[in-house]
């Protein structure tokens, strides 16, 4: 749900004179879909673009409401998005059981339509407070791009996917060449600027949707490249060093160049099952180290597998 973009509701309802409704109540302000039957929803829920909220019938034929968000939590997808049962079951135990199946909200029907927006618009916030401080846990208070934390998840993710489709993957361990020494000279607080632009530079050169720049820890970034072997990853770590000597950020006591550079341990693996995650990234590791040892301001690359 991006700032000027509707929040996007799902209506689910299987009259269509109550779908009407709620829609009109809520079009002005919100971006409504409608959904005749617990299987349209479930379509429109589980599609490319999911609703940041749903309003969910319980009684409905075939596939009830109830079924419908049992569904929904279940799937890793969907499980977050709040859904407000409205529904004509009135009783403080139907209540009870959809606020148990994981309902943020009970409406009954007939609805009071000011109380709905309001709902409606309580529930939206909190998905936004949730989205903000989220992100916000995932992001390095330094530089802005993604942390260690981030890293894990994506990583983690990338290496499962990579196994079950058996599709090559590769991971680059970037680290700042004589920092130390920029920091004693140069002082700290120009450090942490250079850190700061070093990590703009090397997000600029992440050209593909699924490939992630995150801060490792320190003067060190990790890329995670999913999807991508040993030749596309090389032309990856070559493009990121030439982003940072680009900045051109003297550093007179570099012994690897008159400016700021990195070092780049890079690592490719055709997914062979048997390889163990840590395995990999020791070996980005290792490759990082042999690239400071042999001179840094270069990469060293290494390939597991095929
Ligand atoms: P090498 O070329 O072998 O990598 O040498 P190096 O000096 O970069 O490596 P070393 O690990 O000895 O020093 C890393 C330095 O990075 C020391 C530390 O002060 C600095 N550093 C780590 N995190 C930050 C930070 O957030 N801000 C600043 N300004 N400096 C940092
Ligand atoms: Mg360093
Ligand atoms: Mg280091």
């Amino acid at each position: 749900m991006h700032q000027k973009e509707k929040a996007r509701i799902l209506i689910v309802d299987d009259e269509k004179m109550n779908l009407k409704v709620l829609a009109d109540l809520l079009k002005d302000e919100y971006a409504p879909i409608l959904a005749r039957s617990g299987e349209q929803a479930l379509q429109h829920a589980l599609g490319d673009s999911p609703p940041d909220l749903i309003l969910l019938d319980v009684v409905m034929p075939r596939m009830g409401g109830y079924e419908v968000i049992k569904i929904l939590k279940n799937n890793e997808k969907t499980n977050n998005i709040p859904v407000i049962f409205v529904t004509a079951l009135n009783s403080i135990e139907d209540e009870e059981h959809g606020l148990k199946l994981g309902a943020v909200d009970y409406i009954t029907k007939p609805f009071s339509p000011p109380v709905v927006k309001i709902r409606v618009r309580n529930h939206l916030r909190l998905v936004h407070q949730y989205r903000l401080l989220d992100q916000l846990a995932h992001l390095d208070g330094l530089t802005e791009i993604p942390n260690r934390r981030r890293f894990e998840e994506v990583f983690q993710k990338e290496w499962t996917r990579s196994a079950r489709n058996g599709t090559p993957f590769s991971l680059a361990m970037i680290d700042v060449d004589f920092f130390k020494q920029y920091n004693d000279h140069y002082g700290h607080a120009k450090g942490d600027l250079t850190l700061q632009k070093i990590a703009k530079a090397l997000d600029s050169g992440m050209k593909r949707p699924a490939d992630l720049i995150a801060r490792y820890g320190g003067e060190e970034f990790v890329m995670v490249l999913p999807e991508t072997d040993a030749a596309a990853a090389k032309v990856v770590a070559e493009r990121s060093l030439q982003k940072v000597a680009d900045l051109n950020i003297p550093h007179k006591y570099s012994k690897a160049a008159p400016y700021v550079s990195v070092s780049i341990g890079l690592v490719t693996i055709s997914m062979d099952n048997k390889t163990l995650p840590q395995t990999f990234l020791n070996t980005a590791d290792q490759n990082l180290y042999l690239a400071k040892q042999n001179g840094r301001n270069r990469i060293v690359a290494s390939v597991i597998g095929l």
